[in-house]
């Protein structure tokens, strides 16, 4: 039980790694808010959730509205009292060669995925500062570490994420609050489904261990770093990749 009496908020809690990680959280002991702006899924995961349903609620957040970040976190202590860890994990493609990337596809990534974890830690921020304590984990992405064709709005959307995470890391470690991210490698969720075969297969033949992640395999790297075995792991980026070579 290592997050026993914890309370977390994943954002993108509903899907792919963020689901995963919601499980993971609940089999630690972790009372977990899924804030995720699909509404069908979040309801349908925490009914599905039967041997946690006292840990584990929905609310439904569209984390690139700043009022909606608010009102996740509002809901959260509310629900259960306090907020241990945030885990920045919501985020989207929308892939295009960049010669025809339009700047609204642009800008959709980035309101999600930059904005999203700004919001969202902006909120959770004067609590985790009154209490001294908190852990803060962000999903960055190999793409924002390596780049990637099709993905200039990704790539740098997620390299944002590495910045972020290590300046808020030199501002609030001396507030006891810790921040870290995660940069997972290809990994088989609906995110990835939707591509080609082909581009799939271009992936996994890049990955040294010849596979795409399981959403497991990333989830248990958020549980890691939320849980006190990181307690002196900071400013950290944690690629989980099956060893990429792009
Ligand atoms: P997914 O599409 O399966 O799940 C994403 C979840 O985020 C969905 O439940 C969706 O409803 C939610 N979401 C999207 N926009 C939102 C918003 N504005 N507000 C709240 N919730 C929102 O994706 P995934 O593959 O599980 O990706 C999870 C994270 O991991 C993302 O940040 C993604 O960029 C990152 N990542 C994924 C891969 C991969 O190969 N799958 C690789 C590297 C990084």
């Amino acid at each position: 039980m290592r997050l026993q009496d914890k309370v977390a908020i994943i954002t993108g809690g509903a899907s792919g790694i963020g689901k995963a990680a919601t499980e993971r959280f609940l089999e630690e002991g972790a009372r977990v808010v899924i804030a995720d702006y699909n509404q069908e899924q979040g309801e349908l995961l925490t009914g599905e959730l039967t041997d946690h349903q006292d840990r584990v609620a929905f609310c439904q957040t569209d984390v690139s509205k700043e009022a909606q970040a608010k009102a996740a976190v509002a809901f959260t202590l509310e629900k259960f009292g306090r907020l241990d860890i945030l885990v920045n994990n919501a985020g989207i493609t929308l892939d295009a060669m960049f010669a025809k990337m339009s700047e609204d596809q642009f800008d959709q990534v980035m309101d999600i995925n930059v904005k999203g974890v700004f919001h969202m830690t902006h909120a959770a921020l004067p609590h985790l500062i009154e209490q001294g304590f908190g852990k803060i984990i962000n999903t960055s992405s190999v793409s924002g570490v390596y780049g990637n064709v099709g993905q200039t709005n990704y790539a740098a959307s997620k390299a944002a994420v590495i910045g972020m995470t290590k300046s808020w890391a030199k501002e609030l470690g001396r507030k006891g609050i810790q921040v870290n991210a995660v940069a997972p490698g290809f990994t088989a969720t609906p995110m990835v489904a939707k591509m080609p075969e082909k581009i799939i297969d271009q992936m996994t033949s890049v990955v040294a261990l010849q596979r795409l992640a399981e959403p497991r395999d990333i989830a248990n790297a958020y549980l890691f770093l939320a849980s006190n075995e990181a307690d002196y792991v900071h400013g950290h980026v944690l690629h989980v990749d099956g060893g990429i070579m792009m």
